[in-house]
């Protein structure tokens, strides 16, 4: 769910009216009764909720014949991935409204608390880390027992990340023995203060813009591969979490890796949704090969929807502290966190690489967004299961 009962109460409080499509926050533990208490109105049905919305707040991109639904010049906050959703983007423009795609937030300070991609990574590590508990026909604490003494499994993760640290932590407050790597130097410090060991490889730390990493070359993941190969195969469990933004997430682990790890061990790919990290891997499948488990899990964060959608809530109140001011939408569009994020503004194209999708010339600045009353409306998700709405 966009808005969760306590964050649709607090928006009453600053001048936003929230309205929510019956039954939408059921399956994430938010009953209608808890947004009616919170001060929210509860509507039967997707087009009652968006009537008359100055922004609608979203999970995942809207559906084209969810575009349909929304009010002419609306404006719409949510996850989008605008180069992969580029003819929803494009029926967004005609309509007038004006995007914003919380995918796209810079990476600063001052976004931080609105930055969803950094709370969704920590529930999918989180994820990840029990997952891998999970499917491990093995402890991951040791044990001294009378009957004998038990090791702590191994778990290797690469991509320290935002998921990466959050599937150490989880790991180790499991009781496993942690080694981590990652191809920005500043992973290092990060991974050791979480009681893991940091993996170096005889390779050049590869630190892109933005705390992001670098898209690698292929004679790079070759080498990369074979030198991780023998702490792959040393692994129980080996969870990947490497990603690229915007590209097809680097392989690390090949077929070949994978038959050299013992039999019964797991291998827990958080990239499935961008391609994996592992070879083997097929998205939202567990995979069988050569005695190894490969998970493929796609949109771990709709397996936890509750906290999912407590914190990106809040990230998307935060968001809407910044662009309504005194009730009224007053977006201020030479502002870093608005521009970045903006994708079409007031029917206009504006994200360069969305506008290239579509074979549009990148816009100039274009006038204002339409001004309306703001009301919230979480219209509910898409009924496609596949697109793991947290509502
Ligand atoms: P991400 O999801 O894009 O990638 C996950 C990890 O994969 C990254 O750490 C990346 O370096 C790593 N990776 C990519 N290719 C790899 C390869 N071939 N081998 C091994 N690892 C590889 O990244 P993310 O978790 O969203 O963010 C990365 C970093 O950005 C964070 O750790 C943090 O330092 C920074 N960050 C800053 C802010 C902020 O300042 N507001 C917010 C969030 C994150």
């Amino acid at each position: 769910m966009a808005i969760v009962p306590e964050v649709a109460g607090k928006l009453a409080g600053t001048g936003i009216d929230v309205v929510v499509q019956s039954g939408a926050g059921a399956k994430a533990g938010f009953p209608d009764t808890a947004y009616e208490q919170a001060g929210a109105s509860v509507v039967a049905d997707a087009a009652s909720a968006l009537a008359g919305a100055s922004v609608v707040a979203r999970v995942q991109p809207p559906a084209l014949h969810e575009v349909d639904q929304l009010p002419d010049g609306v404006s719409l906050v949510s996850f989008l991935q605008p180069v992969a959703s580029s003819e929803v983007v494009k029926a967004l423009a005609d309509k007038g409204a004006t995007v914003y795609s919380l995918d796209l937030l810079p990476r600063i300070s001052r976004a931080q608390s609105m930055d969803a991609l950094s709370s969704q990574a920590t529930v999918s590590g989180y994820r990840a880390g029990l997952s891998a508990a999970e499917h491990l026909h093995k402890f991951f604490p040791m044990f001294m027992t009378a009957a004998g003494t038990v090791p702590p499994a191994k778990v290797l993760v690469m991509g320290a990340g935002v998921a990466g640290l959050q599937a150490i932590a989880t790991a180790r407050r499991l009781g496993a023995v942690v080694r981590a790597y990652d191809v920005r130097a500043a992973a290092k410090e990060e991974v050791q203060s979480l009681g893991a060991t940091f993996v170096e490889l005889a390779l050049e730390t590869q630190d892109g813009a933005g705390g992001y990493a670098k898209e690698q070359s292929a004679e790079y993941l070759a080498k990369q591969q074979e030198l991780l190969a023998a702490e792959v195969a040393s692994a129980d469990v080996v969870i990947t979490t490497a990603q690229i933004p915007g590209r097809q997430a680097p392989v690390l682990v090949t077929e070949a890796m994978v038959e050299g790890m013992s039999e019964g061990a797991v291998v827990i790919d958080l990239a499935a949704d961008s391609g994996g990290n592992c070879e083997l891997t097929m998205a939202g499948e567990d995979v069988v090969a050569h005695g190894v488990t490969v998970v493929g899990l796609t949109n771990p964060p709709a397996s936890m929807p509750t906290h999912a959608s407590f914190l990106y809530a809040r990230n998307i109140a935060n968001f809407l502290a910044l662009v309504v001011k005194d009730g009224e939408l007053a977006p201020d569009f030479d502002d870093e966190i608005v521009a970045g994020t903006c994708v079409v503004r007031a029917g206009t194209v504006v994200h360069p690489a969305a506008a290239e999708a579509l074979g549009l010339p990148t816009p100039g600045p274009v006038g204002p967004p339409p001004v309306a009353e703001p009301t919230v409306e979480e219209p509910g998700e898409s009924t496609d299961e596949s697109k793991g709405a947290a509502s």
